[in-house]
């Protein structure tokens, strides 16, 4: 018994032990179940890190590869349309007009996109879309050609239209921006004119657009974007403050591109709110703005009217605000009088240049006078307008020529030579060349078109040099404050 009750107790220590045994055998299966699951997480964990990085690192192959293999080159008219659209979006920089009308003309050469905004009127229409023409043809080499424009009317009844156009060319696989340009007009609302800037605005405009610019700039852009000396291009000097579009609730003000901001940073723009800005505009516009104090000269234009040459002449004058005097021969006048019509509607003057292109210093008192006076009844007739100044074939005249034609003859102080030259490059450069041209009459032909050609170069060129283009009887009334007088030879006025 004793013994049994030795096996019993025995026994029951070996079963604790056993019991004790394979509870720690339990544990030790439970945390090593543990360690393993722990184990196989960090494996799952380190599984799905390497999973990711080779999926991003995928990701980025293929990124890599639709890049170095896609192109935004279009070849079909959907995809100009989408390209053209996608430009628009990102580059606008005409301010909203309400009306956003869009035209696509894909082609093999050039596919031309052209968006307006709001027209204002027909006659604005027009004028834009002869810009919108000259723009097409002198960029018929890129592969897209997009042109943004719109017309805006300030309180005072001044329109104005911006045209912004950008090219682009090929380059390998994408399209790359090759030119970009805005120009601005602004016109007279009851003559529909042309108008200069300061027709619209008082003279001192440019100086409160200055101090708002200085701000503008330095905090819209980067040191980085802005140009080394953009400050050039805001002080109120007469190159700056030119292009600009004046709406009811303000006027913005147009860059071109590598002047305020680096080249190839766009051409950036500036509305000043009419709260800053309000007090610079002219309450009513002017007819015409001509500084006395400023250098002028007066265009003259011998042996027209010949409208296949002079709209060209005119196309540059009208963009450009600028005037020339029109010496016609009275009897071409009858069978070719558009562009002479034209000439009178931008503000040009029409002169008298005889009826057949005579010496008249060899004719008899009675055929001078003819000469003359039908010239100048034809011009009446057909124009509307009768001639003041008049000039001599071949500049040639004596004292009897001078007191029987009875009008002011007008010769010139500098000669392009253009019938000989027929060279426009030659032509510019004799105009370019003279030192100062302040009061001068530049004697040209309207009749060929290397002197239209010429006439492109020089009336910008006049502009941005500070040159008041007037007419002749406008030089003759600012200088010597009286209107053009018969009998008397008109060659220099400074
Ligand atoms: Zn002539």
């Amino acid at each position: 018994m004793k013994e049994t009750a030795g096996n019993s107790l025995n026994n029951r220590f070996e079963n604790d032990l056993d019991e004790r045994m394979a509870k720690a055998i339990r544990e030790e299966k439970r945390k090593q179940k543990d360690r393993e699951r722990k184990r196989k997480n960090k494996a799952a964990a380190r599984k799905l890190v390497l999973l990711l990085i080779v999926l991003a690192a995928a990701a980025c192959l293929c990124v890599g590869l639709v890049k170095l293999f896609s192109s935004d080159v279009f070849e079909t008219e959907e995809e100009f349309i989408a390209f053209a659209d996608d430009s628009f979006e990102s580059d606008s920089v005409c301010p909203e007009s309400g009306v956003d009308d869009r035209e696509y003309h894909f082609s093999e050469e050039t596919s031309v996109a052209v968006r307006r905004g709001d027209w204002v009127d027909g006659e604005t229409k027009s004028f834009l879309d002869r810009q919108i023409n000259n723009i097409s043809e002198k960029n018929n080499d890129a592969k897209a050609l997009l042109i943004d424009t719109a017309a805006y009317t300030a309180e005072n009844g001044a329109i104005s239209a911006v045209i912004h156009y950008s090219t682009y060319t090929v380059d390998g696989r994408h399209m790359k921006r090759a030119v970009s340009k805005v120009d601005t007009y602004l016109f007279n609302p009851d003559t529909h004119r042309v108008a200069d800037p300061l027709q619209v605005m008082n003279v001192n405009y440019k100086s409160k657009a200055r101090d708002y610019a200085q701000e503008y700039f330095s905090k819209t852009f980067s040191k980085k974007q802005l140009s080394e000396n953009w400050e050039d291009y805001i002080d109120s000097t007469d190159g700056n403050f030119n292009k600009f579009v004046v709406t009811s609730e303000q006027v913005t003000f147009f860059f071109d591109d590598g002047t305020v901001l680096q080249e190839g940073e766009g051409t950036p723009e500036m509305s000043v709110p009419q709260t800053i800005i309000g007090s610079a505009i002219r309450p009513v516009v002017l007819e015409r703005y001509i500084d006395k104090k400023k250098p002028m000269v007066a265009l003259t234009f011998d042996d027209g009217p010949y409208t296949k040459t002079e709209t060209k002449i005119l196309d540059v004058l009208e963009r450009n605000g600028s005037v020339a005097t029109f010496f016609y021969v009275g009897n071409r006048v009858e069978n070719d009088h558009e562009s002479a019509l034209r000439a009178v509607k931008i503000g040009c003057e029409l002169g008298n240049h005889s009826w057949s292109h005579p010496v008249l210093s060899q004719l008899d008192n009675k055929q001078v006078m003819s000469q003359i006076k039908k010239t100048n009844a034809v011009i009446h007739k057909y124009c509307g307008v009768e001639p003041v100044v008049a000039r001599p074939p071949y500049g040639e005249f004596n004292d009897r020529v001078l007191k029987k034609t009875g009008m002011a003859q007008i010769l010139w102080s500098l000669d392009t030579l253009d019938w000989k030259s027929r060279d426009p490059e030659a032509i510019f450069k004799a105009v370019k060349k003279a030192k100062s041209l302040d009061g001068k009459i530049i004697l040209m032909h309207s009749i060929y078109e290397e002197s239209a050609e010429a006439t492109e170069l020089i009336v910008p060129w006049l502009k941005e040099n500070g040159y008041q283009t007037v007419t002749v009887s406008e030089l003759i009334k600012y200088r010597t404050g009286r209107t053009p007088k018969a009998g008397q030879v008109y060659k220099k006025l400074n």
